[in-house]
């Protein structure tokens, strides 16, 4: 307990240490001390609860889209927090390109406030996965720079290991969502041994088209997951 403890003071000073290296600055208006302000926040188009179950698209009453209702999906439901545009887009530019730790913990907290919102009962996270070149390239997988905080924060159990990529997509720009899902097939393998008969939320920095989420959350039903939820900062508009 003792030695925890220990441990978790550690954390905590090397992640203050760490907005010491890289102080953020709002990504709308540059002021100092924060990532984005209280002003430029306003800007920021915030995802209503009136939403459809498998895409996040505004819809009239509950349920699916006119869209999403043919096309059925293994998740049994996706959230995000907000629009990918403005100052969000920007911090997701910033979370996947410019290796600061400390973004991913701030837009955790976008997550938390998301998923406090449903009625979802996870047992553990999953961050998506990324392929070998592309870690090797950037350093580090984004979506676990989310998915660790977020875990943290709720006190879920966080599990990485359970869903392994074991195939780089080609290109997804200017395929249909049919062509999209077909391009992403087969791209996951997820472990029974952490997913068996649990309840799983799966959290990614950006929805597209959900080609992505639905590969990974077949994957993990089909390893014997009794339920998969989706959870993303940002949510591409798309139709
Ligand atoms: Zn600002
Ligand atoms: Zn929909």
């Amino acid at each position: 307990m003792k030695n925890s403890r220990f441990i978790k003071s550690i954390k905590n000073f090397s992640l203050s240490v760490l907005d010491w290296v890289f102080p953020p600055a709002c990504l709308g208006c540059g002021q100092e001390g924060v990532f984005i302000c209280s002003k430029c926040f306003l800007d920021v188009n915030l995802i209503p609860a009136n939403v459809c179950n498998t895409c996040g698209n505004f819809t009239s009453k509950k349920g699916f889209c006119p869209h999403c209702a043919r096309y059925p999906v293994s998740y049994a439901g996706f959230r995000a927090f907000a629009c990918y545009d403005g100052v969000i887009r920007k911090a997701i530019q910033q979370l996947k390109y410019h290796n600061d730790p400390g973004i991913g913990r701030y837009l955790a907290e976008f997550l938390l406030t998301t998923y406090q919102r449903t009625s979802w009962d996870a047992d553990l996270i999953v961050p998506i996965p990324i392929g070998e070149t592309k870690r090797e390239q950037r350093g580090y997988n984004q979506s676990e720079r989310l998915a660790e905080p977020l875990a943290e924060k709720i006190g879920l159990k966080y599990q990485p290991e359970a869903l392994m990529r074991i195939h780089e997509r080609s290109s997804q720009v200017g395929l249909s969502l049919d062509e999209r899902r077909a391009n992403i097939r087969d791209a996951f393998r997820a472990r029974s041994k952490y997913v068996q008969g649990k309840n799983v939320l799966l959290v990614d920095d950006v929805f597209t088209s959900g080609a992505t989420m639905e590969a990974a959350s077949a994957e993990i039903i089909q390893a014997g997951a009794n339920k998969v939820w989706c959870l993303t900062v940002a949510k591409v508009n798309q139709y």
